[in-house]
């Protein structure tokens, strides 16, 4: 069997947990089915670990923590270098396998294979860069040495939305900064990880260093770990409301987070922007990922001078996506995740229109099989709409047209969301102005992307807590330590 078909990359990865370098079934034997959501059809079985599975994976990983904080950060960044290298060999077997758990067409998967591994790359030239410190006491008598060290095994849980980069965010830093972990992928898309799991071996992490749990039983399986005291660090991607349980869990043995969750960004169109860019950043905002994006633009604010041609001009490209299983050729609309992500776009459409909102193209689902929902276009959109409050989660652009900066920004701040926003002007003093009042952790200007491996990912509010990426990102898995010296 070629390891290019559909049946053959699926074939080809592991399907039990990965401990302490061995591929291991679930103690009880239990396994749980992965589905296409383009087909309803099941794709294969993983196991599925129970809590007991859960601690001989964190046993593995405080095993071999000790060893692997020793082992030289050159060492540990050509690891990162390889897995890089592999990564980008196997990227259209990899991009396979991610459209069939995901959905998502393979034109992105194979992007986001790409972004994945630039993780590896930045992380290995990371690695060789931790600072520290020496310095005078200001009385003069004493010296202050300051180094940093990783913070300790670590727990990592990852969404289904970005199977393979959000996972290699996480444990590209951990293994730079030397910290060994337990990473549990979303029950939706647990292939990607376990594929990951396999190539790291094969670019010489040790034993122990990364272990992969796949589980039915997040909760179960994950807090009693939270729980345990011997894992130092929760690194979680997710749901705001997932994200705060987490937090509450971790109070118990204070363990350091990092939180990157949910996100609602606003769209900010200005009469004197580049319609062209504008448009063409509306539909990498809105349509990256079938617009299943932490990231995706949520609300278009759109200045009323220029709201017609924005909006006519949206609605020309969005009508224009072909919509298919994301393996077809040219397909840009892939299927949703499943079922309960087509209801709940469903809702929030049928919310929005009910309240005055006018449909310019799509806004109603697709008969299966398959979870299917169109490139949709809303005009006058009140901004009491649940989709100006809520991650939509889906192809949907609710268009608002606004009168005047302050207004704008008003409208675009009024979420208890912080993630990242866009905003088109070509004005510079507009330009800063508006960015330095905008309430959120990144913002696309002038651009309708802003994810970056070399650059400082994450969001304020309730959209998260401290960063992935750039030169802080391995900051979230070293301890700073300072030894106060008598001289
Ligand atoms: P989710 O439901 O919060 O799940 C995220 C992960 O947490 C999954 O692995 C899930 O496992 C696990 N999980 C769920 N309940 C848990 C519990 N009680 N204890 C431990 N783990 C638990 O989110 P999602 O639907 O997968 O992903 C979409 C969300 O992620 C959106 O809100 C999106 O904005 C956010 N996101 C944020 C970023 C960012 O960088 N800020 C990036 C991507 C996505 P199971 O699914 O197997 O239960």
């Amino acid at each position: 069997m070629s390891a290019s078909t559909e049946s053959g990359v699926v074939e080809a990865v592991g399907k039990e947990l990965f401990i302490g370098g061995k591929w291991v079934a679930a103690q009880d034997g239990k396994t749980f089915p992965v589905v296409d959501p383009a087909t309803g059809n099941e794709l294969c079985h993983v196991a599925d670990a129970s809590p007991s599975d859960g601690v001989a994976a964190l046993d593995a990983a405080v095993a071999a923590q000790a060893d692997f904080a020793k082992m030289a950060p050159r060492e540990r960044g050509e690891i990162l270098r390889r897995a890089f290298e592999l990564l980008m060999r196997r990227q259209e077997e990899l991009a396979l396998l991610m459209t069939l758990e995901m959905g998502k067409p393979i034109a992105e998967s194979k992007g986001e294979i790409a972004y994945a591994a630039e993780f590896f790359r930045w992380f290995a030239e990371e690695a060789v860069r931790i600072d520290g410190g020496y310095a005078t006491a200001p009385n003069g008598a004493g010296r202050f040495l300051i180094t940093k060290q990783p913070v300790g095994p670590a727990l990592l849980i990852t969404p289904w939305n970005f199977p393979m980069a959000m996972g290699t965010r996480k444990i590209g830093p951990a293994i730079a900064a030397g910290c060994t972990s337990v990473i549990k992928p979303a029950a939706q898309t647990p292939l990607s990880m376990l594929a990951l799991a396999g190539i790291l071996a094969e670019a010489g992490l040790p034993e122990g260093v990364l272990n992969v749990v796949t589980t039915s039983d997040s909760g179960g399986v994950m807090e009693p770990l939270i729980r345990d005291g011997r894992a130092r660090k929760l690194s979680f991607t997710g749901s705001t409301g997932v994200g705060r349980k987490l937090l509450e869990q971790c109070a118990d043995k204070v363990l350091r987070t990092s939180m990157e969750l949910g996100g609602n960004a606003p769209f900010l169109v200005f009469e004197d922007a580049d319609m062209d860019a504008a448009i063409d950043g509306a539909m990498q905002a809105k349509m990256r990922n079938i617009g299943e994006a932490c990231t995706a633009a949520n609300r278009f604010y759109v200045q009323r001078g220029v709201v017609d041609e924005f909006a006519r001009r949206l609605t020309e490209r969005m009508r224009a996506l072909p919509m298919g299983r994301g393996t077809e050729k040219d397909v840009v609309v892939g299927p949703l995740i499943d079922e309960k992500a087509v209801e709940k776009v469903t809702e929030l459409v049928k919310d929005a229109t009910d309240r005055g909102a006018r449909i310019l193209t799509g806004g109603s689902a697709v008969d299966g099989p398959g979870h299917f929902y169109p490139a949709t276009v809303l005009a006058d959109v009140p901004q009491e709409a649940r989709l100006t409050h809520e991650e939509i989660f889906g192809p949907v652009a609710p268009i608002t047209a606004f009168d005047t900066e302050e207004e704008a920004i008003a409208k675009a701040n009024d979420t208890e969301f912080g993630l990242v926003s866009y905003l088109f002007t070509s004005d510079l003093n507009r330009a800063l102005r508006v960015s330095e009042a905008l309430e959120a952790g990144m913002i696309g200007l002038n651009q309708g992307i802003v994810s970056n491996p070399a650059a400082p990912f994450g969001g304020i509010k309730q959209s998260g807590l401290g960063r992935e990426g750039g030169s802080v990102g391995i900051e979230e898995f070293l301890e700073i330590k300072y030894i106060a010296v008598a001289l």
